[in-house]
């Protein structure tokens, strides 16, 4: 027989489609994931066949394997693209990795505004249509001293919509130190600029005075303008006016101070030995009539952007045509009110998973830190204990670090063996420096300790066979 038609006597021997869905185990295919998906799992398994008999590397199989193979399609054809990782990079407000975790209260609040209905924008009292802004705001207004409050999707959407509201089609006053750029495609210019604000630009990058701002102000300005740096410092030869000298400016000319704080931090972040972050309720201290934050980065909640300030300019944000647009959701609320009840009952660092790993004891890092190396050394990995620094990220503190303890693995192939981890179920992602992989056990939450020292076991032994 020539092999031409070996093959093609091959490819006769597969099965047809009809004759797999009369089989059991197809019908199991077909309970479970519906016909139309099974048909097309079990064409897919066919299909890989008849591509791998033209290729000459294999026989017909037994239909068995070809409903294996099907099942395979169809597991990962289901399988949800956002899946949970483990943080070993020690940073710990990571956006790539989905910012803060929450903390239990909020997890079984959004469970339980996601399991039925709930008075959203309903008002119990009077039986009619009420307003969704009510449920964090008196949370907020509370913490921070504002005189009222509006939660939104995200700090994004809060800077557009404070933008929009108060600024469009006017001047505002901005210091050129200040026109950052966050990542994930958030510009200050260019959210400006969306807004239908006039950017007018004040000071150099390094140095923006007082008097800069007030020689910029006329008739057609709406409002003064500061952005927190974010995620970047300019150090040295620098000044900027302080909030407050900045409010006594925007005052004198009956202009808001508006603030895009960015992480928004509503504790002292000093007592953890790190840099100060201004506090949301020193900003509004100093004069600051609207103040824009997130939800997710030091807050330690659920993503969402957080204004709060006067009576008069939120009220205007809460009637605004993109209030609508940028609206949070119920389990947004949810969490958010269950993870503001944390600040108000002075719980914050005990419940809140951002605060407990920024507040959590070296020694409890080096005992982790410890204990993974000896669980390595014991398997011949080369894994050592050693002094390294932990950020806190979101765009928070730049430049700020907690000291922490790696466990630091030596290896030849040290890409092969992240990626290989990153393949592991669940994903652990760590940092390489050199030819080391670096974990932080700062950042790996209670019940995920045991998973890492096992991941980096099988993900080093995965690695040597692949050498082999
Ligand atoms: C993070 C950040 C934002 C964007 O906030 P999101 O909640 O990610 O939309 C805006 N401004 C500053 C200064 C930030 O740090």
């Amino acid at each position: 027989m020539s092999e031409d038609s070996d093959v093609a006597e091959r490819l006769r021997q597969l099965p047809s489609v009809d004759r797999l869905l009369g089989l059991a185990a197809a019908g199991e295919l077909v309970a479970g994931y519906g016909r139309p998906l099974a048909l097309e799992g079990l064409r897919a398994a066919l299909d890989r066949r008849r591509a791998a008999i033209r290729a000459g590397q294999t026989g017909a199989p037994p239909d068995e394997a070809l409903l294996d193979d099907a099942r395979r399609w169809l597991e990962e054809t289901v399988a949800p693209t956002l899946r949970p990782v483990i943080n070993a990079t020690g940073v710990i407000v990571h956006t790539n990795l989905g910012r803060a975790p929450l903390s239990r209260a909020a997890l079984a609040a959004i469970q339980v505004a996601a399991a039925g209905y709930a008075n959203l924008e309903y008002d119990l009292a009077a039986g009619e249509r009420g307003s969704r802004t009510v449920h964090a705001e008196a949370l907020l207004t509370r913490l921070t001293g504002a005189e009222a409050a509006l939660a939104v999707n995200n700090n994004a959407a809060a800077v557009l919509l404070m933008l929009t509201a108060l600024c469009r089609g006017k001047e505002v006053v901005i210091s050129r130190g200040q026109l950052v750029e966050i990542g994930g495609g958030f510009r200050v210019p260019d959210v400006m600029a969306q807004s239908g604000a006039r950017l007018v630009e004040v000071g150099t990058t390094n140095r923006t005075h007082l008097r800069d701002y007030a020689t910029a102000i006329n008739e057609n300005t709406a409002a003064i303008l500061v952005a927190h740096h974010s995620n970047f410092k300019i150090v040295g030869f620098t000044a900027e006016p302080a909030l407050a000298e900045l409010a006594e400016l925007a005052h004198e000319h009956h202009l808001p101070l508006l603030y895009d704080q960015g992480s928004g931090a509503l504790l002292d972040t000093t007592p953890f030995g790190l840099d100060p972050e201004p506090t949301v309720p020193a900003s509004l201290a100093a004069g600051v009539d609207v103040v824009a934050f997130s939800g997710d980065k030091l807050l330690g909640g659920p993503q969402a952007g957080i204004l709060c300030g006067r009576a008069g300019l939120i009220q205007q944000l809460k009637r605004h045509p993109l209030a609508r647009a940028v609206r949070a959701d119920k389990l947004c609320l949810a969490a958010l009110s269950a993870t503001l009840t944390h600040y108000l009952t002075d719980q914050a660092t005990r419940e809140i998973p951002v605060w407990q790993m920024i507040a959590r004891p070296l020694a409890e890092i080096a005992a982790q830190a410890g204990s993974w190396a000896a669980q390595l050394q014991e398997m011949g990995l080369a894994a050592g204990v050693i002094p390294g620094e932990s950020t806190v990220g979101g765009g928070s503190l730049p430049g700020a670090t907690l000291p922490t303890r790696l466990v630091a693995i030596a290896h030849p192939h040290v890409e092969e063996l992240a990626a290989t981890l990153r393949a592991h179920d669940p994903p652990v992602i760590g940092r390489i420096a050199g030819d080391r992989l670096l974990l932080d056990p700062r950042t790996v939450l209670p019940g995920q300790e045991r998973t890492v020292a096992q991941a980096v076991v099988a993900a080093s032994g995965r690695v040597t066979r692949i050498e082999d």
